[in-house]
């Protein structure tokens, strides 16, 4: 049989759309290794590992907005966990496959699409963020936000909107949705739910309580509000959505 990586990402639910992103400096390693050859057996063809990249700024370069601490741990703990238990899921998925045990294979693809999920989502969050950014966006994407979402305080409103009802752990996702050519807001349930399949994320937050407990506890809005004023790298978000439309 053949299954490359990336197929297999694509059975187990990880929108074929998102990986046009990869591009992003995190995961730019990944993305210029050669793919595994075609025809290949599963057996032999073991699947490539997944690489944390660093951070594209210090630690302590978003500080106050969020702090060296959360960053230090969010980053090189949770990320990192991310990254190690998909390669260790996809091990074993290979092998399961190869072994014909499907009774295992909905359980550890379920696992793939939240660990691959979260290692993609954290990788376009770090970069989507700068020192000294937020506030209005600029470029093509201000044109697509007055288009899609009205002036600019109705998409943050939107984006705040969503960022807060999102109940658990998820993300709140700017997409762009290529059947209508348009901006989307989702509200992702964990890594990988309730996102619009196919949509490319442009502008992620993460909303995990990881993500910002240890400067704004409880607060969400405060933190979200934090985000689109003082963090947004809207040079980034711009590449993206030129990719996307592509
Ligand atoms: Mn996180």
């Amino acid at each position: 049989m053949d299954m490359t990586r990336r197929d297999m990402l694509k059975n187990v639910g990880i929108a074929a759309g998102t990986l046009a992103v990869l591009g992003d400096q995190a995961m730019a390693q990944n993305a210029a290794q050669p793919p595994p050859p075609t025809g290949s057996p599963l057996a032999m063809s073991p699947p490539e590992k997944y690489t944390l990249g660093p951070l594209p700024y210090a630690y302590n370069a978003l500080a106050p907005s969020i702090g060296e601490q959360t960053l230090r741990i969010h980053h090189d703990k949770h990320h990192a966990k991310y990254v190690q238990d998909l390669n260790s899921t996809l091990e074993k998925l290979h092998e399961a496959m190869a072994a014909g045990h499907r009774d295992q294979m909905d359980h550890l693809a379920t696992l793939a699409a939240f660990n691959g999920s979260g290692h993609l989502l954290h990788s376009l969050y770090w970069e989507n963020m700068k020192p000294d950014g937020g506030g209005k966006p600029v470029g093509d994407v201000a044109a697509c936000i007055e288009r899609d979402f009205g002036p600019p305080e109705a998409f943050t409103a939107a984006f705040a909107a969503m960022a807060g009802q999102i109940r658990g752990s998820g993300w709140a996702v700017l997409a762009w949705e290529p059947l209508g050519r348009r901006l989307v807001v989702c509200g992702v349930e964990q890594h990988q739910n309730e996102i619009f399949a196919g949509s490319k994320p442009l502008l992620v937050c993460d909303v995990w309580e990881h993500a910002y407990y240890l400067d704004y506890q409880n607060e969400r809005p405060r933190y979200v509000e934090t985000f689109l004023g003082k963090l947004v790298n809207w040079d980034v978000v711009n590449r993206r959505l030129s990719a996307a439309q592509a």
